[in-house]
């Protein structure tokens, strides 16, 4: 097929996603990590603010904990959301260098990660740890954006399947059904900043196996249902994951840090704007 008849294929399809009037909400959202400045911030948040975001593209960004205050003061009556990139599993106390719950509400977060597989691996947080941040936040009504993804290793023994249920278990066990009002991340660890994305069919079967392992746990619908891909996502890519089925949004890292290719992204997946 010619490059130009896949591009009007792969419009279709998000167009034909996007095309009812109550149109499905998409999330796209920025982990920056250990990165940035507060004058690259100010910057950031200052061009993306001029951007004209249609409503059904929810767009949250996760700078570090001390910039929180910055989005706080430049994003107050804005439709662009914010929250953190973890939460501290206990209530208040001596958990010296953690970060709770309540105190990300009081900065305005809405959102949180949990259980990145970099905060997985490098900080050792099991799948319980991460249900009982997950629960934290919602305790302050902060949604969480449970991560989840299996290693190359497990998705080459074909173990993926099994070590996403285990994951997801682990949150269910603790919130039980309030699982439905949580977000979930996709991450192959395989594809976190290497580049590599897997076949769009692969992210279309593990996500509808996210969404099956969704509905027998809380009965929840495709329509409420939200599962972002998040792995190497960029400008060039975007667009071709955006039309596959079941994926309701990202969550992008390098490619968030600039503001010029994060808006370019938005654009991409504004069909209003076209
Ligand atoms: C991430 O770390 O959540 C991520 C998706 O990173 P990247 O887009 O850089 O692969």
């Amino acid at each position: 097929m010619e490059k130009k008849e896949i591009e009007s294929l792969v419009r279709k399809h998000i167009e034909s996603k996007f095309s009812d009037r109550d149109r499905k909400e998409y999330i796209v959202a920025a982990n920056w990590k250990m990165n940035m400045s507060a004058k690259e911030i100010r910057r950031f948040i200052g061009e993306i603010k001029e951007e004209k975001i249609p409503n059904y593209l929810k767009t949250v960004i996760f700078p570090p904990y001390p910039y929180l205050p910055i989005f706080q003061e430049m994003l107050r009556y804005d439709r662009i959301i914010y929250g953190a990139q973890d939460v501290a599993k206990e209530e208040q106390g001596a958990y010296t260098g953690e970060v709770s719950a309540a105190m990300l509400a009081d900065c305005g977060c809405s959102y949180t990660l949990v259980g990145h597989s970099e905060r997985r691996g490098y900080y050792a947080e099991t799948p319980g740890i991460v249900a009982k941040k997950a629960a934290a936040a919602l305790r302050y009504h902060i949604k969480p954006v449970i991560c989840i993804g299996e290693t190359l290793e497990d998705r080459q023994n074909n173990r993926y399947r099994d070590v996403l249920k285990i994951q997801l278990d682990a949150v269910r066990q603790e919130i039980g059904d309030v699982l439905s009002e949580c977000v979930i991340a996709y991450e192959p660890v395989w594809a976190i900043g290497t580049g590599v994305i897997p076949e769009l069919v692969q992210i279309e079967e593990t996500h509808h196996f996210i969404h099956e392992l969704l509905v027998s746990y809380t009965g929840i619908s495709e329509r409420a249902s939200k599962i972002l891909y998040g792995g190497s996502v960029n400008e060039k890519n975007v667009k071709d994951i955006a039309a596959v089925h079941f994926v309701d949004g990202f969550l992008i890292g390098g490619a968030s840090l600039k503001a010029g290719s994060f808006i370019n992204i938005l654009r991409l997946l504004n069909v209003d704007g076209r």
